[in-house]
């Protein structure tokens, strides 16, 4: 009877397979054509200066729209896109995209603020292509580079430590601002903050959620925060939701801060409206 079971199991699990795989392959086929057809915007979110309240930066967010589906969610297709190498042509457009959004944005009026962009550990393997392609985007829209930052995770940097090296120092010599994403989530040794050229760190918002109440999360954020003082890097916390954890993040001197208390990812023409209505910065 057992093995009976067990052959039922085997038959019922394999379709289930098949199915996920099905899956997989349609959204990598609707991804392949909304590569083709461009059906990818940026979202913009504001990042706010936390002792003066002004904006100093804006993330650069993908959003994919698709006909039928309506918006789909990076966090649903970057990780496909990664493991296909799609990432690689999605993430050109994202850099030529931010440059030309921006410069629309400060021909304007909007601040002359930096732009992040979030960058992937395929992307960041071929760094000779990527330092390239922001090379040749920044020229093309004539946008300065000490106006536009790479947002990059821990993840790219527990690969062999002189290619690392190397890539991040190319950059650097670009001029553009290097931040570490979500930082306190990876499994790399803190030993290199202090090989490698960074700017900023992103505290991971998993850390910020509970900071008023959770005494752990409070520990670990004023250790990032003295530790970074420091090492002279700056710091950002990521997913600030209240004026509680904004009043935690200003006690600890936390440098600059990003959240749905101040503002959601927007299309650029909505965060233009927002800041011509006083609208992005606390104080
Ligand atoms: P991330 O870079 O860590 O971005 C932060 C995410 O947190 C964003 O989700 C943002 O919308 C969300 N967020 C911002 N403020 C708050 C808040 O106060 N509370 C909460 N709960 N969430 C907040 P989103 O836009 O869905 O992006 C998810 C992830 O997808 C990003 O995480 C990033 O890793 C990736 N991603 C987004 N755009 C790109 C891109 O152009 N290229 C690559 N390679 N990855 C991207
Ligand atoms: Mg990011
Ligand atoms: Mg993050
Ligand atoms: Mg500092």
């Amino acid at each position: 009877h057992a093995k009976e079971e067990g052959k039922n199991n085997f038959q019922f699990f394999m379709p289930t397979m098949n199915k996920q795989a099905h899956h997989r392959l349609l959204l990598e086929n609707k991804l392949r054509n909304a590569i083709e057809k461009n059906h990818f915007q940026l979202f913009y979110q504001p990042q706010l200066d936390l002792k003066t309240g002004d904006v100093v930066g804006t993330e650069a967010l993908i959003r994919w729209f698709d006909p039928e589906q309506g918006m789909i969610s990076p966090a649903e297709f970057i990780p496909l896109a990664e493991d296909t190498g799609l990432i690689g042509q999605i993430g050109d457009w994202v850099i030529d995209a931010a440059c030309r959004d921006m410069k629309a944005l400060q021909a304007k009026g909007f601040p002359q603020v930096k732009v992040a962009i979030n960058v992937s550990a395929f992307q960041f393997r071929h760094g000779k292509h990527l330092t390239e392609v922001i090379r040749q985007s920044l020229e093309e829209h004539d946008y300065p580079a000490k106006l536009f930052a790479l947002e990059l995770t821990e993840s790219i940097l527990i690969d062999d430590v002189n290619e690392t090296l190397n890539i991040l120092n190319s950059m650097r010599d670009l001029g553009i601002t290097l931040a570490i994403d979500d930082f306190g989530t990876g499994y790399s040794s803190l030993s290199y903050l202090k090989q490698f050229p960074i700017d900023i760190l992103k505290i991971d918002q998993s850390f910020i959620r509970d900071i008023t109440t959770d005494a752990s999360d409070k520990a670990i954020v004023s250790a990032i925060i003295a530790m970074a003082q420091q090492l002279d890097i700056d710091v950002l916390a990521e997913g600030v939701e209240t004026l509680e954890h904004q009043a935690f993040l200003q006690s600890q001197g936390c440098d600059y801060v990003q959240g749905y208390l101040y503002c959601r990812p927007i299309p650029a023409d909505e965060l233009f409206d927002h800041w011509q209505k006083k609208q992005l910065t606390f104080k």
